[in-house]
C-alpha cells in the first residue's frame, strides 16, 4: 500500500489502523492470512469519510463482523477490512416511543443482544441463543436457527452506502431470503432497527435454553469452525446428504468433516484456508456423485486465493 495513502488512512481515523494484520486472530476458523490494512472506525461520520476515501483511491474493502460465517484464504486480504468498533456497540431500548422497539450498533455481538432482550421480557430473537458473531453480520446473513430468522424482526437499518452516503433502509427493501439479503456489495451495516413483543420471561428462558441443548447435542464444540458450510437445499439437510454420503471424518490436511455434524468442517489444529476448501470442494463433488444435489455454500470464501 503506497505510503500517502497509509498516512491518510491513519490521519482519518486517528490512528486506528494496522498493517499486515493476521486475520486468524479475527476468525471463528482460527485461519486466515494477512489483511494490506485493518482500520476500526468508531463512528458513522468517521466511516463515511473512510469508504469515500476508499472509492476515491480505487482501494477494495471487506467488512468483518465477528468472523464466524468466513473462510479468509492463506494470501490473506488486498486493500482494507473494515471492523466497526466499540462506538457501534451499544443496545438503545424504545428510543421512538414504542415498546419492543430496539435499535443496536452492528458490532453488538448478537448473543448478548438477544440477552437483553429475553432479561427484559421480549420475545422474537431467542431463536438466535447460541449463533455467534455480530448483529451486523447476523443481519447481513439473516442469520437463523430452529424455525426463526433474524430478517423476520428486522424493521428496518442503517448503513453507509458503496459511495459513503448514510441510508435508510425499510425490511421490505432488505429482500431477505435464506441465509441472505438483497444489499448492494459494499454496503455497511451500522445500525439494526428490531420490533418485539412482550413475551413472559419463563417462556423465553425454556426457549433459549432448548436452543442450547440442541446445540451442544448436534454441533462441535472444542474445534475451531464456522458453522454449517452449505446451505440446506430446499426440502433436505445438507448435513444428512453429506453423512449419507460416507463423509463424516473425511479430511485434508488438518481439517476434517466433524464426526457431530457432518455440514461443520473443523480445524483440528493448524488447519490451512486452501485444506479446508479443498475439502468442502470434495464434499460437493461427491454429495454431488452420490446423491445427485449440487450443494452451495453458506460461508463466504474471502481475500485471495
Ligand atoms: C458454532 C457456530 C454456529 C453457528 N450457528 C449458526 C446458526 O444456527 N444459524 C446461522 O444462521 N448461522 C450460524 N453460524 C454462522 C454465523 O455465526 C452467522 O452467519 C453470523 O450471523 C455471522 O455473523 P458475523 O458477525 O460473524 O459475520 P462475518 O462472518 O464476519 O461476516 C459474514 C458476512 O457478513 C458481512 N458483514 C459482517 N458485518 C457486516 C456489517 N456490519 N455490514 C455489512 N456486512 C457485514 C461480511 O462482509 C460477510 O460477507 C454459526 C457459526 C458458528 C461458528
Amino acid at each position: 500500500m503506497r505510503s500517502e495513502l497509509r498516512q491518510s488512512l491513519y490521519a482519518l481515523v486517528a490512528g486506528r489502523v494496522r498493517f499486515g494484520v493476521p486475520l486468524s486472530r479475527y476468525t471463528s476458523f482460527r485461519i486466515g492470512g494477512p489483511a494490506d490494512a485493518f482500520v476500526e472506525p468508531q463512528s458513522v461520520a468517521e466511516l463515511q469519510a473512510l469508504v469515500s476515501l476508499l472509492r476515491r483511491e480505487a482501494i477494495p474493502y471487506f467488512v468483518l463482523g465477528g468472523g464466524t460465517n468466513i473462510l479468509v484464504s492463506d494470501k490473506g486480504v488486498r486493500g482494507v477490512v473494515i471492523r466497526l468498533g466499540a462506538g457501534f456497540n451499544y443496545t438503545r431500548w424504545g428510543a421512538e416511543g414504542e415498546r419492543g422497539h430496539v435499535r443496536v450498533g452492528a458490532a453488538r455481538p448478537l448473543g448478548r443482544f438477544v440477552r437483553e432482550a429475553v432479561a427484559r421480557g421480549y420475545g422474537g430473537v431467542e431463536f438466535a441463543e447460541g449463533i455467534p458473531g455480530s448483529v451486523g453480520g447476523g443481519l447481513l446473513m439473516n442469520a437463523g436457527a430452529f424455525g426463526g430468522e433474524l430478517g423476520r424482526v428486522v424493521e428496518r437499518i442503517v448503513g453507509v452506502s458503496p459511495g459513503g452516503e448514510c441510508w435508510e433502509l425499510s425490511r421490505e427493501e432488505l429482500g431477505f431470503a435464506y441465509r441472505r439479503t438483497a444489499l448492494p456489495e459494499g454496503f455497511i451495516v451500522t445500525e439494526v432497527h428490531f420490533s418485539l413483543w412482550p413475551v413472559p420471561q419463563a417462556h423465553l428462558q425454556m426457549a433459549m435454553e432448548q436452543a442450547q441443548r440442541r446445540r451442544q447435542q448436534t454441533q462441535p464444540y472444542g474445534y475451531p469452525n464456522a458453522g454449517s458450510i452449505f446451505k440446506n437445499p430446499p426440502g433436505a439437510h445438507a448435513g444428512r446428504l453429506i453423512e449419507a454420503a460416507g463423509l463424516k471424518g473425511l479430511t485434508v490436511g488438518r481439517a476434517q468433516v466433524s464426526e457431530k455434524h457432518a455440514n461443520f468442517i473443523v480445524n483440528i489444529g493448524g488447519a490451512t484456508a486452501s485444506e479446508v476448501r479443498q475439502l468442502a470442494e470434495q464434499v460437493r463433488q461427491v454429495v454431488w456423485e452420490r446423491m445427485r444435489v449440487w450443494l452451495e455454500p453458506e460461508i463466504r470464501f474471502v481475500g485471495e486465493w
